[in-house]
């Protein structure tokens, strides 16, 4: 078959799968919306179930939503979500080229931690986003959400500076994909030391989204 004919059916096939995933990481969103599972739910303005490209070569997970993220309903929009978005920058990314999440989708009270059973009734959603999204690289943001993931592997670690910035390449869900543990972006806010090793880890995530052949990089 002509080289331009067989671009054009694959360009074709890669459409309708985008409009598959839109759809569908659109529908669980709403079901999301409506979750009463856990507590967590309470007192709570919005749902945050993530947002971005749901055909994301690059997918960030977070830990839970903060009061900025349960006002507007997205995840990462306060000060830390300005650090990710210059970090994203760094490496030739925007916010529309990623898909961020957390792995609980509404906002602990008092911005206390998931405790495990919030978690254990949560992340199924995270996992389905995982499932349809379907990333080359999953960067893992702060302790829990590197906890969790890595726990598929299985891979433990005490404190999350330890792992920090190593690639530990896996199958998740019947995807191969590239986990790379890094620190919250809230916890170098006030930590130059913290901010170079986001910048340092970010700067691996580049290489990797590259060797990994990344659809959506911009430069
Ligand atoms: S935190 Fe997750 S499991 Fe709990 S109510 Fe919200 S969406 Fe449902």
């Amino acid at each position: 078959m002509h080289k331009k004919v067989i671009r054009v059916i694959l360009n074709s096939v890669g459409m309708l799968q985008d409009a598959r995933g839109e759809a569908a990481i659109e529908n669980l969103a709403a079901v999301i919306g409506e979750c009463r599972k856990c507590p967590l739910w309470e007192n709570t303005h919005h749902a945050v179930p993530g947002d971005g490209n749901p055909g994301a070569d690059l997918m960030l997970i977070g830990e839970a939503p903060g009061k900025q993220e349960d006002l507007t309903g997205r995840p990462f929009v306060g000060r830390a979500g300005k650090l990710l978005e210059g970090l994203l920058s760094g490496i030739g990314l925007s916010r529309d080229d990623v898909f961020i999440a957390n792995i609980v989708k509404h906002r602990p009270p008092g911005n206390r931690d998931p405790r495990d059973e919030e978690i254990r009734a949560c992340t199924p959603y995270l996992e389905e986003q995982i499932r349809i999204i379907g990333p080359k690289v999953i960067v893992m943001l702060g302790r829990h959400s590197s906890r969790y993931i890595l726990s598929f592997l299985p891979v433990e670690f005490d404190r999350i500076t330890e792992i920090r910035g190593t690639v530990y390449p896996g199958v998740l869900f019947d995807h191969p994909v590239r986990l790379i543990p890094t620190l919250h972006p809230a916890a170098a806010l006030y930590n130059p030391r913290y901010r170079e090793a986001l910048e340092e880890d970010f700067r691996i995530i580049g290489r990797e989204l590259a060797a990994a052949g990344d659809s959506t990089r911009q430069d």
